[in-house]
Protein backbone atom coordinates (compact mmCIF):
# COMPACT_ATOMS: atom_id res chain seq x y z
CA UNK A 1 0.00 0.00 0.00
CA UNK A 2 0.78 3.41 -0.51
CA UNK A 3 1.73 5.58 2.54
CA UNK A 4 -0.97 8.79 2.74
CA UNK A 5 1.13 12.16 1.31
CA UNK A 6 2.98 13.75 4.08
CA UNK A 7 5.97 17.08 4.10
CA UNK A 8 9.45 15.84 4.52
CA UNK A 9 11.98 17.62 6.00
CA UNK A 10 15.94 17.12 6.23
CA UNK A 11 17.56 18.94 9.49
CA UNK A 12 21.07 18.76 9.57
CA UNK A 13 21.73 18.97 13.52
CA UNK A 14 19.68 18.01 16.36
CA UNK A 15 19.06 21.35 17.48
CA UNK A 16 17.46 22.06 13.98
CA UNK A 17 15.12 18.61 14.28
CA UNK A 18 13.88 19.73 17.52
CA UNK A 19 12.73 23.10 16.65
CA UNK A 20 10.78 21.36 13.24
CA UNK A 21 9.28 18.69 15.77
CA UNK A 22 8.54 21.54 18.39
CA UNK A 23 6.73 23.84 15.56
CA UNK A 24 4.93 21.09 12.82
CA UNK A 25 2.01 19.39 14.43
CA UNK A 26 1.86 16.08 13.98
CA UNK A 27 5.45 15.28 12.96
CA UNK A 28 7.49 11.72 13.81
CA UNK A 29 11.36 11.62 13.38
CA UNK A 30 12.18 8.74 10.53
CA UNK A 31 15.55 7.00 11.15
CA UNK A 32 15.93 3.67 9.26
CA UNK A 33 12.00 3.74 8.23
CA UNK A 34 12.06 0.09 8.53
CA UNK A 35 9.26 -0.08 11.46
CA UNK A 36 7.94 3.57 10.74
CA UNK A 37 7.21 2.89 6.95
CA UNK A 38 5.24 0.15 6.83
CA UNK A 39 3.08 1.45 9.87
CA UNK A 40 2.30 4.36 7.54
CA UNK A 41 1.87 1.88 4.66
CA UNK A 42 -0.71 0.01 6.49
CA UNK A 43 -2.40 3.30 8.18
CA UNK A 44 -1.60 2.70 11.48
CA UNK A 45 0.36 5.81 11.79
CA UNK A 46 -0.49 9.25 9.50
CA UNK A 47 1.95 12.01 10.43
CA UNK A 48 1.63 15.10 8.35
CA UNK A 49 5.30 15.60 8.33
CA UNK A 50 8.72 13.20 8.76
CA UNK A 51 11.70 14.94 10.03
CA UNK A 52 14.21 12.62 8.68
CA UNK A 53 17.76 12.27 10.67
CA UNK A 54 19.96 10.77 8.72
CA UNK A 55 21.54 13.25 7.94
CA UNK A 56 22.65 14.61 11.55
CA UNK A 57 26.47 13.22 12.26
CA UNK A 58 26.06 13.99 15.50
CA UNK A 59 23.73 11.30 16.22
CA UNK A 60 26.03 8.33 14.47
CA UNK A 61 28.68 6.47 16.08
CA UNK A 62 30.20 4.35 18.61
CA UNK A 63 32.69 5.51 21.48
CA UNK A 64 34.15 5.11 24.61
CA UNK A 65 33.75 7.59 27.54
CA UNK A 66 35.39 6.27 30.33
CA UNK A 67 34.03 3.44 31.82
CA UNK A 68 30.96 3.43 29.10
CA UNK A 69 30.73 3.07 25.60
CA UNK A 70 28.42 5.59 23.84
CA UNK A 71 26.50 4.64 20.74
CA UNK A 72 24.75 7.40 19.13
CA UNK A 73 21.08 6.60 17.98
CA UNK A 74 21.15 6.64 14.22
CA UNK A 75 23.62 3.87 14.37
CA UNK A 76 22.56 0.68 12.52
CA UNK A 77 22.68 -2.55 13.62
CA UNK A 78 25.47 -3.27 10.85
CA UNK A 79 27.52 -0.94 12.36
CA UNK A 80 27.02 -2.14 15.93
CA UNK A 81 28.30 -5.49 14.08
CA UNK A 82 31.72 -4.43 12.59
CA UNK A 83 32.33 -2.43 16.17
CA UNK A 84 35.75 -3.04 16.74
CA UNK A 85 34.77 -1.36 20.46
CA UNK A 86 31.56 -3.15 20.70
CA UNK A 87 33.57 -6.52 19.85
CA UNK A 88 35.79 -5.95 22.41
CA UNK A 89 34.34 -4.12 25.05
CA UNK A 90 30.58 -4.97 24.92
CA UNK A 91 30.53 -8.12 22.82
CA UNK A 92 26.82 -9.21 23.57
CA UNK A 93 25.10 -5.65 21.49
CA UNK A 94 27.91 -6.69 18.35
CA UNK A 95 26.00 -10.04 18.46
CA UNK A 96 22.97 -10.06 19.37
CA UNK A 97 21.91 -7.75 16.17
CA UNK A 98 22.82 -10.63 14.09
CA UNK A 99 19.63 -12.50 15.17
CA UNK A 100 17.92 -8.97 14.15
CA UNK A 101 15.76 -8.90 10.48
CA UNK A 102 17.79 -9.65 7.64
CA UNK A 103 21.06 -7.75 5.50
CA UNK A 104 18.37 -4.92 4.25
CA UNK A 105 17.21 -3.68 7.14
CA UNK A 106 20.05 -3.85 9.67
CA UNK A 107 21.65 -1.51 6.62
CA UNK A 108 19.41 1.12 7.78
CA UNK A 109 17.48 -0.16 10.94
CA UNK A 110 19.02 2.29 13.84
CA UNK A 111 19.56 1.03 17.22
CA UNK A 112 17.56 4.34 18.19
CA UNK A 113 14.59 3.65 16.30
CA UNK A 114 15.08 0.01 17.63
CA UNK A 115 14.29 1.21 20.92
CA UNK A 116 12.09 4.51 20.44
CA UNK A 117 9.54 2.80 18.55
CA UNK A 118 8.91 0.75 22.03
CA UNK A 119 8.01 -2.86 20.24
CA UNK A 120 7.71 -5.70 22.60
CA UNK A 121 9.05 -7.66 19.65
CA UNK A 122 11.76 -6.03 19.37
CA UNK A 123 15.37 -7.00 20.46
CA UNK A 124 17.51 -4.32 21.72
CA UNK A 125 14.88 -2.88 24.73
CA UNK A 126 15.61 -6.03 26.04
CA UNK A 127 19.01 -6.28 25.82
CA UNK A 128 18.97 -2.89 27.04
CA UNK A 129 17.45 -3.91 30.29
CA UNK A 130 20.11 -6.73 30.55
CA UNK A 131 23.20 -3.99 30.07
CA UNK A 132 21.74 -1.54 32.32
CA UNK A 133 22.20 1.03 29.64
CA UNK A 134 20.93 4.41 29.75
CA UNK A 135 18.84 6.32 27.61
CA UNK A 136 20.09 9.83 26.77
CA UNK A 137 17.35 11.86 24.96
CA UNK A 138 17.32 16.06 23.93
CA UNK A 139 13.82 17.84 24.04
CA UNK A 140 13.20 21.75 24.50
CA UNK A 141 14.15 21.87 27.68
CA UNK A 142 17.44 20.17 27.68
CA UNK A 143 19.26 16.52 27.84
CA UNK A 144 17.88 14.10 30.37
CA UNK A 145 18.80 10.62 31.19
CA UNK A 146 16.72 7.86 31.90
CA UNK A 147 17.86 3.76 32.81
CA UNK A 148 16.38 1.60 30.86
CA UNK A 149 14.84 -0.02 34.06
CA UNK A 150 12.56 3.23 33.89
CA UNK A 151 11.85 3.93 30.10
CA UNK A 152 10.12 0.86 28.89
CA UNK A 153 6.23 1.71 29.63
CA UNK A 154 3.90 -0.67 27.73
CA UNK A 155 3.41 -1.04 24.32
CA UNK A 156 4.43 1.23 22.04
CA UNK A 157 4.85 3.64 25.04
CA UNK A 158 8.42 4.63 26.19
CA UNK A 159 9.79 7.37 28.54
CA UNK A 160 10.69 9.98 25.22
CA UNK A 161 8.10 12.96 24.89
CA UNK A 162 6.39 13.62 21.44
CA UNK A 163 8.69 16.65 21.81
CA UNK A 164 12.14 14.64 22.30
CA UNK A 165 14.86 12.80 20.15
CA UNK A 166 16.96 9.93 21.92
CA UNK A 167 20.34 11.37 20.85
CA UNK A 168 22.56 8.35 22.60
CA UNK A 169 22.66 4.88 24.36
CA UNK A 170 25.32 4.64 27.36
CA UNK A 171 26.27 1.25 28.17
CA UNK A 172 28.94 0.44 30.66
CA UNK A 173 31.82 -1.67 29.20
CA UNK A 174 31.89 -5.08 30.47
CA UNK A 175 33.77 -5.94 33.84
CA UNK A 176 36.69 -8.76 33.23
CA UNK A 177 34.77 -12.38 32.80
CA UNK A 178 31.51 -11.14 32.03
CA UNK A 179 29.19 -13.54 30.70
CA UNK A 180 27.03 -12.87 28.24
CA UNK A 181 23.94 -13.89 25.60
CA UNK A 182 21.16 -13.26 23.65
CA UNK A 183 18.75 -16.29 23.21
CA UNK A 184 16.17 -15.80 20.50
CA UNK A 185 13.71 -18.38 18.97
CA UNK A 186 11.98 -17.14 15.61
CA UNK A 187 10.01 -19.10 13.38
CA UNK A 188 12.29 -18.47 10.33
CA UNK A 189 15.41 -16.36 9.35
CA UNK A 190 14.17 -12.48 9.49
CA UNK A 191 11.43 -13.13 11.92
CA UNK A 192 10.90 -11.20 15.18
CA UNK A 193 10.98 -13.44 18.18
CA UNK A 194 8.79 -15.87 19.50
CA UNK A 195 10.66 -15.62 22.63
CA UNK A 196 13.94 -14.67 24.01
CA UNK A 197 15.75 -13.98 26.55
CA UNK A 198 19.34 -11.53 27.23
CA UNK A 199 21.65 -12.31 30.02
CA UNK A 200 24.41 -10.83 31.57
CA UNK A 201 26.47 -12.52 34.32
CA UNK A 202 29.17 -12.66 36.75
CA UNK A 203 30.67 -15.52 39.01
CA UNK A 204 32.72 -15.54 42.13
CA UNK A 205 33.87 -18.84 43.58
CA UNK A 206 31.69 -20.78 41.54
CA UNK A 207 28.59 -19.16 42.31
CA UNK A 208 26.96 -16.51 40.18
CA UNK A 209 27.58 -12.78 42.02
CA UNK A 210 25.79 -10.60 39.03
CA UNK A 211 22.86 -11.46 36.98
CA UNK A 212 20.71 -9.74 34.59
CA UNK A 213 17.99 -11.07 32.80
CA UNK A 214 15.51 -9.40 30.48
CA UNK A 215 12.89 -11.07 28.48
CA UNK A 216 12.09 -9.95 24.09
CA UNK A 217 8.16 -10.65 22.56
CA UNK A 218 6.40 -12.11 26.06
CA UNK A 219 5.05 -9.20 27.28
CA UNK A 220 3.64 -5.97 26.17
CA UNK A 221 6.82 -4.29 26.32
CA UNK A 222 10.50 -5.81 27.20
CA UNK A 223 11.14 -6.90 30.44
CA UNK A 224 13.55 -7.80 33.53
CA UNK A 225 13.01 -11.30 35.01
CA UNK A 226 13.80 -9.68 38.41
CA UNK A 227 12.77 -12.91 40.45
CA UNK A 228 15.14 -15.13 38.02
CA UNK A 229 17.86 -12.86 38.97
CA UNK A 230 17.48 -13.44 42.51
CA UNK A 231 16.95 -17.45 42.04
CA UNK A 232 20.70 -17.04 40.28
CA UNK A 233 22.56 -15.23 42.79
CA UNK A 234 24.77 -16.96 45.28
CA UNK A 235 23.54 -20.34 43.38
CA UNK A 236 26.33 -22.21 41.14
CA UNK A 237 24.73 -22.42 37.22
CA UNK A 238 23.53 -26.24 37.21
CA UNK A 239 20.06 -27.88 36.41
CA UNK A 240 18.25 -27.11 39.59
CA UNK A 241 19.42 -23.39 39.51
CA UNK A 242 18.38 -23.26 35.48
CA UNK A 243 15.24 -24.82 36.32
CA UNK A 244 14.08 -22.13 39.09
CA UNK A 245 15.34 -19.46 37.14
CA UNK A 246 13.51 -20.74 34.39
CA UNK A 247 10.13 -21.26 36.18
CA UNK A 248 11.14 -17.77 37.74
CA UNK A 249 10.92 -15.94 34.49
CA UNK A 250 8.28 -17.97 33.03
CA UNK A 251 6.01 -16.32 36.24
CA UNK A 252 6.42 -12.76 34.54
CA UNK A 253 5.60 -13.93 31.50
CA UNK A 254 2.60 -12.04 29.81
CA UNK A 255 2.66 -12.74 26.18
CA UNK A 256 -0.41 -12.22 23.65
CA UNK A 257 -1.27 -15.22 21.73
CA UNK A 258 -0.94 -14.79 17.72
CA UNK A 259 0.69 -16.31 14.92
CA UNK A 260 3.84 -17.46 16.73
CA UNK A 261 2.03 -19.21 19.27
CA UNK A 262 -0.60 -19.34 22.09
CA UNK A 263 0.55 -18.09 25.28
CA UNK A 264 1.35 -21.23 26.80
CA UNK A 265 4.14 -22.26 24.67
CA UNK A 266 5.66 -18.93 24.24
CA UNK A 267 5.69 -18.58 28.40
CA UNK A 268 7.22 -22.02 28.31
CA UNK A 269 9.92 -20.97 25.33
CA UNK A 270 10.59 -17.79 27.14
CA UNK A 271 11.64 -20.56 29.89
CA UNK A 272 13.93 -22.28 27.54
CA UNK A 273 15.50 -19.16 26.04
CA UNK A 274 16.42 -18.21 29.76
CA UNK A 275 18.10 -21.76 30.61
CA UNK A 276 19.92 -21.81 27.32
CA UNK A 277 21.15 -17.58 27.76
CA UNK A 278 22.18 -18.79 31.42
CA UNK A 279 24.35 -21.79 30.22
CA UNK A 280 26.13 -19.92 27.19
CA UNK A 281 26.82 -16.86 29.85
CA UNK A 282 27.83 -18.81 32.61
CA UNK A 283 30.16 -20.88 29.97
CA UNK A 284 31.75 -17.27 28.56
CA UNK A 285 32.80 -16.20 32.62
CA UNK A 286 35.70 -17.66 32.58
C1 LIG B 1 11.14 -7.46 7.70
C2 LIG B 1 11.52 -6.82 9.00
C3 LIG B 1 11.97 -7.63 10.04
C4 LIG B 1 12.33 -7.08 11.25
N1 LIG B 1 12.78 -7.90 12.27
C5 LIG B 1 13.19 -7.35 13.42
C6 LIG B 1 13.72 -8.17 14.46
O1 LIG B 1 13.83 -9.38 14.35
N2 LIG B 1 14.12 -7.55 15.61
C7 LIG B 1 14.03 -6.20 15.77
O2 LIG B 1 14.43 -5.71 16.82
N3 LIG B 1 13.54 -5.42 14.82
C8 LIG B 1 13.11 -5.95 13.64
N4 LIG B 1 12.61 -5.14 12.66
C9 LIG B 1 12.45 -3.71 12.93
C10 LIG B 1 13.71 -2.97 12.54
O3 LIG B 1 14.78 -3.34 13.39
C11 LIG B 1 13.49 -1.45 12.62
O4 LIG B 1 14.53 -0.89 11.91
C12 LIG B 1 13.42 -0.85 13.99
O5 LIG B 1 12.33 -1.35 14.74
C13 LIG B 1 13.17 0.68 13.92
O6 LIG B 1 14.34 1.33 13.61
P1 LIG B 1 14.36 2.39 12.44
O7 LIG B 1 15.68 3.05 12.51
O8 LIG B 1 14.00 1.72 11.18
O9 LIG B 1 13.24 3.42 12.94
P2 LIG B 1 11.98 4.11 12.19
O10 LIG B 1 11.14 3.06 11.56
O11 LIG B 1 12.48 5.21 11.34
O12 LIG B 1 11.27 4.72 13.45
C14 LIG B 1 10.55 3.92 14.37
C15 LIG B 1 9.87 4.84 15.41
O13 LIG B 1 10.83 5.39 16.30
C16 LIG B 1 10.83 6.82 16.21
N5 LIG B 1 12.26 7.21 16.26
C17 LIG B 1 13.24 6.74 15.46
N6 LIG B 1 14.42 7.25 15.84
C18 LIG B 1 14.17 8.04 16.91
C19 LIG B 1 15.01 8.83 17.76
N7 LIG B 1 16.34 8.89 17.58
N8 LIG B 1 14.43 9.54 18.75
C20 LIG B 1 13.08 9.47 18.94
N9 LIG B 1 12.25 8.73 18.20
C21 LIG B 1 12.79 8.02 17.18
C22 LIG B 1 10.17 7.17 14.89
O14 LIG B 1 9.56 8.44 14.92
C23 LIG B 1 9.15 6.05 14.78
O15 LIG B 1 8.02 6.33 15.57
C24 LIG B 1 12.24 -5.66 11.44
C25 LIG B 1 11.79 -4.85 10.39
C26 LIG B 1 11.43 -5.42 9.18
C27 LIG B 1 10.96 -4.53 8.08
Amino acid sequence: MIPPSFDYHAPKSVGEALALLGSLPDAKLLAGGHSLLPMMKLRFAQPAHLIDINRIPELRGICEDGANIVIGAMTVENELIASPILQAKLPLLAEAPKLIADPQVRNRGTIGGDIAHGDPGNDHPALMLALDATLVMQGPGGVREVKADDFFLGLYATALAEDEILTAIKVPAFAASTGWAYEKLKRKTGDWATAGAAVVLRMSGGVVSHARIALTNVAPMAIRALDAEKALIGQPVNAASLAAAAAAAEAVCDPAEDLRGDIEYKTAMAGQMVKRAIASAAARCA
